[in-house]
């Protein structure tokens, strides 16, 4: 039995409007790390309310660790739910402190030493007697995130828990908030409409698009068998070649403009060499992006985006043959 499983969820704020979830099914095993990404608008925030008990489905069921939270004839209210909730805007208490402030849930004065213990963890020692404002950003963040998991909660929903932090300290919070979970063997859904996140965290990523699961599967699943080109777009830009040029390609996806086949290649999938099938054209543009040179190259049929790692003169205007290697 998973520890969490909901099944066939919609639901529709305004009978006017499409419906914001829309028939999602998924499950997640006991201490499994699941992101919800999606771009806005997908139902993200709403699915994860709908699994707090902070708004009712119209149809589906809700199952966590055996017992159900939502079905035709049950409803369990969300402080008798088993789940601990970080909103986006990790709404501290002002005018507590940050010891008080992870104190205040259900039983989360009840182990001292557990407390302190998920305090260094998170990197936060040293600070609970500080209020709010006179703590960073990131740190509030982790004060929060320690507050859910002070009530120790079978599972831990997050909506966007990275969003308010710059990327140099989003790396670290990352690492830490994984070695958090993993020790305290927490389960997690988190949203984010950041893939980076969801790739550096997640064990397995549920891609939403328009209310509805539209992918589901390990990062690296998704990354290299996207089911459409929305979700291939989502990991950045994406050449889309007609499968009927790429013969032995492993993996093809329906074309958006219903024109066939396309397979999806990265950018960096790229090199420059003539091996078969290869692809000849006149280079557009050379941008220097540090790691390697963004080229735009016009086929006859195609302008395709190529990054570039060796250390080559390529000027624009030059011709250019390159072929891709493609995983398996
Ligand atoms: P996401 O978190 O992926 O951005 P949401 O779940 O917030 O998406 O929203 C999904 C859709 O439902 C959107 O079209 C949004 O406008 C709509 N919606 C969200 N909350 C409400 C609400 N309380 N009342 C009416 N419509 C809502
Ligand atoms: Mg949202």
């Amino acid at each position: 039995m998973k520890l969490l499983s909901i099944q066939n969820i919609s639901k529709q704020y305004t009978a006017n409007d499409a419906p914001a979830v829309n028939g999602v099914s998924f499950e997640c095993e006991r201490g499994e790390i699941v992101a919800l990404i999606g771009g806005s608008g997908s139902g993200k925030t709403t699915l994860l309310r709908i699994i707090a008990g902070l708004e009712t489905p119209d149809t589906g069921e809700v199952v966590l660790d055996e017992k159900p939270l939502n079905s035709p004839s049950v409803f369990v209210p969300p402080e008798k739910r088993d789940c601990g909730l970080v909103f986006q805007d990790y709404a501290l208490f002002p005018n507590k402190t940050v010891q008080q402030n992870i104190t205040f849930g259900k039983g989360a004065a009840d182990d001292p030493k557990q407390v302190k213990r998920l305090i260094e963890l998170a990197g936060i020692g040293g600070l609970e007697q500080r209020f709010p404002h006179e703590i960073s950003g990131g740190q509030q963040q982790r004060v929060a995130l320690v507050r859910a998991l002070a009530t120790r909660p079978t599972l831990l929903l997050l909506d966007e828990p990275l969003s308010h932090l710059d990327p140099e300290l989003r790396d670290s919070v990352r690492t830490e908030l994984l070695k958090l979970f993993r020790e305290t063997d927490t389960t997690v859904l988190f949203v984010s409409h950041d893939i980076e996140d969801a790739m550096a965290m997640a064990d397995r990523m549920v891609v939403m698009r328009e209310g509805a699961a539209e992918q589901i599967g390990t990062p690296g699943e998704v990354y290299d068998r996207p089911v459409s080109q929305h979700v291939a777009r989502l990991f950045g830009k994406t050449n889309f070649i007609p499968a009927g040029l790429l013969p032995n390609a492993p993996h093809s996806i329906p074309s958006e403009n219903g024109t066939g086949r396309v397979v999806p290649v990265r950018p960096h999938q790229w090199r420059v060499s003539d091996r078969s099938p290869a692809f000849s054209g006149t280079v557009q543009s050379v941008t220097n992006r540090g790691s390697h040179r963004e080229v735009t190259l016009a086929t006859e049929h195609l302008a395709l985006t190529i990054h570039l790692t060796e250390q080559i003169v390529i000027n624009t205007g030059d011709a250019l043959t390159v072929s891709c290697t493609l995983p398996d």
